[in-house]
């Protein structure tokens, strides 16, 4: 069975240089470093794993957190130089590999321009963004280029978790001992929840309104959101008058999930029973987490045929046009 996985992450020399000083303290929590030659690679070494796994296609995309930290002209140049490089290796391997973008939205303008670019001109399949930018979730209206042009090239955009900001880690994950508050603010649980935040946010400013056919990806079995939709439904119902649907309605017509680096059963089922196979789509992390690690989970799911082909290819090939 074609099996393809949508969050699998490289990066490149230039950006790990550039975005190295902002990871300084305890290089075990460099995630990034440690999974350097990993990312480096897009030839033999990664399609072996992928073929010891038995995936197919790996939709690549940067791991560029810290591009928001940045400054403009810098994050704009490293966006287009790693598109160039996610293309050339999607042109190597043009049955492996597919691309979502990295885009700077410090200039969101310029930014949905690139996005266009790598849409029509280097055959792309979305844009993958991290969190926030300068401190603004993307409900802020200056990033509606963004979602327009996602809509207009009928494409998606995969929304991937960040650190948080300056702000939020003093307040939340300050004064815990060596490098804990940062593995809480990241990977272990606040980006996580953040990015379940940034969903509901986008869902309540009306974006989807404004926008009817906009898809966003998120990871993670659903960042949360499954878990708590029936409470967002519940209190949020009051507060969101201006929506023309419930919070929930958007949640399972305008974003898709995957299992990004949650192989647990738990989660799954309540994905399965909130949004449903044609909306959850298998993935892996890749390098951050195994792909052998994944697939043991996707093989041991109690799940129909049916839906089995739904989440390891069928949705990938319909929502990304494979
Ligand atoms: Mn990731």
């Amino acid at each position: 069975m074609r099996t393809i996985t949508l969050e699998e992450h490289i990066s490149t020399p230039e950006f790990l240089n550039a975005t190295d000083k902002l990871w300084d303290g305890d290089p075990s929590v460099n995630f990034w470093k440690a999974s350097g030659a990993k990312l480096l690679d897009t030839g033999k070494d990664r399609i072996a794993d992928m073929d010891a796994a038995g995936i197919d296609m790996q939709v690549l995309s940067l791991s560029g957190i810290g591009m928001d930290r940045l400054d403009s002209a810098t994050a704009g140049a490293l966006a287009r130089d790693t598109n160039e490089k996610l293309a050339a290796a999607v042109q190597a391997h043009p049955k492996r590999f597919a691309a979502f973008a990295t885009l700077a939205l410090h200039e969101p303008e310029k930014a949905a321009r690139e996005f266009e670019r790598c849409i029509r001109q280097l055959g792309f399949k979305g844009a993958l963004v991290n969190g926030t930018i300068d401190g603004l979730f993307l409900d802020d209206p200056r990033f509606t280029p963004l979602f327009e042009t996602a809509q207009a090239l009928n494409v998606p955009i995969y929304l991937h978790p960040a650190p948080p900001t300056e702000e939020v880690r003093k307040a939340y994950f300050s004064g815990l001992p060596a490098n804990l508050g940062f593995v809480l603010s990241t990977a272990a649980w606040g980006w996580h929840v953040e990015t379940g935040l940034h969903c509901l946010r986008l869902i309540a400013s009306g974006l989807f309104d404004r926008l009817p056919k906009l898809q966003i990806i998120v990871g993670h079995m659903g960042e949360a959101l499954p878990f708590y939709m029936d409470r967002a439904d519940m209190f949020l119902a009051q507060s969101t008058k201006h929506l023309q649907r419930p919070i929930s309605g958007y949640f399972r017509e305008n974003f898709h999930i995957t299992t990004s680096g949650v192989f647990s059963l738990p989660p799954f089922l309540c994905a399965m029973q909130v949004v449903g196979a044609d909306r959850i789509l298998f993935s892996v992390d890749y390098p951050f987490c195994d792909n052998s690690l994944g697939r043991a989970f996707l093989d041991t799911l109690p799940i129909s045929p049916e839906d089995m082909a739904k989440i390891t290819h069928k949705n990938a090939e319909r929502l990304l046009k494979l």
